[in-house]
C-alpha cells in the first residue's frame, strides 16, 4: 500500500486554502440563499428556479462559467467547474461538491419565531456575524452547505491556480422530492469524470461514510364490499391490512436481529405511514369497503437487499391471500434508494480525514446519514465514492425555527477547501 500521507508542501497548500476562505462571503451567500424562497409547490407554482438563478449569478460574478440546465420544467441545475491550469482530464481527478437548492415547505409561517425567509442573523457574543446564527427555512438543509462549497472553490482557485485537478460544483434541484436534479445531472454525463464527491448536507460536520437506504411502497388491498351487519357476506380489506401490518412487524424484527444495530445508522425499519380505508370514495360506518391502502416507508442498512425485501413482502401477501379467499394484495415499490457505504481507504475519505484536524484541531468525528441524499445516486448509479459532511444539526432539517451556526458553516468551507487540495494535489503517481 502506498504512503497516503500528504507531502508537507501539499499540507501547507491545504492549510492556505482553508485560511483563504472568505468568511464574509460564506455569510453573504448563505443569507442571500435563505432569502430566496425555493419551495417546490405545484399549487403555488413556485420552484427552485430563483435560488438556482441566484447561485448562477453569484458564480458568474465571481468569474465562473456556470451551466444552467433544467432537470424538469422550471427546475434548473447549476453546474460550475474550476480547473487548475495543470489539469488534464485523462489523468487527473475531479472532486464534486454536491448541494441542492430546494427546501421543504415552511408550513405555517406564524408558528416561526423569526420569519422563515427573512434571513435574519443573530450576531455572535463577539458582535460578529461570522460567529452568529442564521435563521430560516433551508438555512441548514442546505443553503449553508451550498454557500460553504462555493466559498471553498473560490478559495481553492485563489491559492492553487495551477492545481492538477478539477473541482465541480453540482447545485441541483429536487433533492427533497424524487431527486430529479441529481438523476438528470447523472443522465446528462456531468458525473462521468467525477472521481469523488463531497455531499454538503447538514451532518454536524461529522464525516459520514454510510447513508441509510430507503424504499417507498404502495400496498393496495382488495376485498369484497358488504353490509356492516353481514360482514360474512364480504371480505374485509381492513383485516387484510391489519394482518399484513402485524406480519411486517415480525419481518422487521427478523431483519433487525439478522442485521443488528449499525454503529452509525442504527436499526433498519419497516414503517407503515398511511392506512386508508376505503382507499377512495365516501367512508360509511356500516359499510365494509372493497379497497384499502397502506403506505410503507422502509429504511435499510448495509447487509439488506431491496429486491429481497420486496420479494418477502410479496411472499407474505401471497400467504395471506391463500388464507383468505377473495382477498388480494398489490405491492408496488415506486422508489428505491439503496444504502451507501464508502470504503474508508478511498482517497476522498483520506483527504477529508487529513483536512479535518487542520481545520477543527481535533481528530475526525464520524457519523451516519439517517436518510438518502443525492449522494445515494452518485454512489449507486455511478459508483462514485462519497463523503457526506456539512454544517447544521442533523435533526434540524424540516423543523420549524430551522437555523445554522455560521461558525460551523465557515468551518465546513475551510474543510472543503483543504480537502479539495489534499485530494487533487497529492495524487500518487499511477
Ligand atoms: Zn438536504
Amino acid at each position: 500500500m502506498p504512503d497516503m500521507r500528504p507531502s508537507p508542501e501539499t499540507l501547507a497548500l491545504a492549510k492556505r486554502a482553508a485560511e483563504a476562505v472568505d468568511e464574509d462571503r460564506v455569510v453573504q451567500l448563505a443569507q442571500g440563499l435563505v432569502r430566496v424562497r425555493s419551495v417546490y409547490d405545484r399549487g403555488l407554482g413556485t420552484t427552485e428556479a430563483a435560488a438556482a438563478r441566484y447561485v448562477a449569478e453569484q458564480l458568474r460574478a465571481s468569474g465562473f462559467e456556470p451551466v444552467v440546465e433544467e432537470a424538469a420544467p422550471g427546475r434548473p441545475n447549476v453546474i460550475a467547474d474550476f480547473e487548475g491550469s495543470a489539469f488534464d482530464h485523462t489523468q487527473h481527478r475531479t472532486l464534486m461538491f454536491e448541494g441542492h437548492t430546494d427546501v421543504v415547505t415552511e408550513g405555517d409561517p406564524s408558528v416561526w419565531s423569526i420569519p422563515p425567509f427573512e434571513g435574519r442573523i443573530d450576531l455572535g457574543p463577539d458582535g460578529l456575524e461570522s460567529s452568529g446564527v442564521l435563521h430560516g427555512r433551508g438555512s441548514a438543509d442546505m443553503k449553508a452547505g451550498v454557500a460553504a462549497a462555493i466559498a471553498a472553490v473560490e478559495a481553492v482557485r485563489t491559492v492553487a491556480p495551477d492545481l492538477p485537478g478539477r473541482v465541480r460544483l453540482g447545485i441541483v434541484a429536487d433533492e427533497e422530492g424524487m431527486m430529479l436534479g441529481i438523476k438528470s445531472f447523472i443522465a446528462n454525463g456531468w458525473s462521468d469524470e467525477v472521481t469523488g464527491a463531497i455531499i454538503c448536507e447538514p451532518e454536524e460536520n461529522e464525516i459520514c461514510l454510510f447513508q441509510k437506504g430507503a424504499m417507498r411502497l404502495h400496498v393496495r388491498v382488495f376485498g369484497v364490499m358488504s353490509h356492516g351487519a353481514m360482514p360474512y357476506a364480504g371480505v374485509s380489506p381492513l383485516r387484510g391490512i391489519a394482518d399484513l401490518v402485524v406480519a411486517l412487524r415480525e419481518f422487521e424484527r427478523r431483519e433487525q436481529e439478522r442485521i443488528g444495530e449499525h454503529q452509525y445508522l442504527g436499526w433498519p425499519w419497516i414503517t407503515p405511514t398511511i392506512i386508508q380505508a376505503p382507499a377512495k370514495g365516501e367512508a360509511q360506518h356500516n359499510v365494509v369497503p372493497d379497497e384499502a391502502y397502506l403506505a410503507l416507508d422502509i429504511r435499510t442498512a448495509p447487509g439488506q437487499d431491496h429486491d429481497t425485501i420486496e420479494a418477502e413482502i410479496n411472499r407474505i401477501a401471497r400467504s395471506l391471500e391463500a388464507a383468505t379467499p377473495r382477498l388480494r394484495f398489490e405491492v408496488e415499490c415506486f422508489e428505491s434508494r439503496p444504502w451507501t457505504a464508502t470504503e474508508p481507504t478511498d482517497p476522498v475519505v483520506q483527504a477529508v480525514e487529513a483536512a479535518y484536524p487542520e481545520v477543527f484541531g481535533t481528530p475526525p468525528r464520524y457519523g451516519g446519514v439517517p436518510g438518502a441524499t443525492d449522494g445515494t445516486f452518485l454512489w449507486a448509479i455511478k459508483d462514485i465514492p462519497i463523503v457526506t459532511i456539512g454544517p447544521g444539526d442533523r435533526t434540524i432539517p424540516h423543523q420549524v425555527n430551522e437555523f445554522v451556526r455560521l461558525a460551523d458553516t465557515i468551518a465546513s468551507a475551510r474543510l472543503y477547501a483543504a480537502a479539495a487540495i489534499l485530494y487533487l494535489a497529492s495524487r500518487t503517481p499511477t
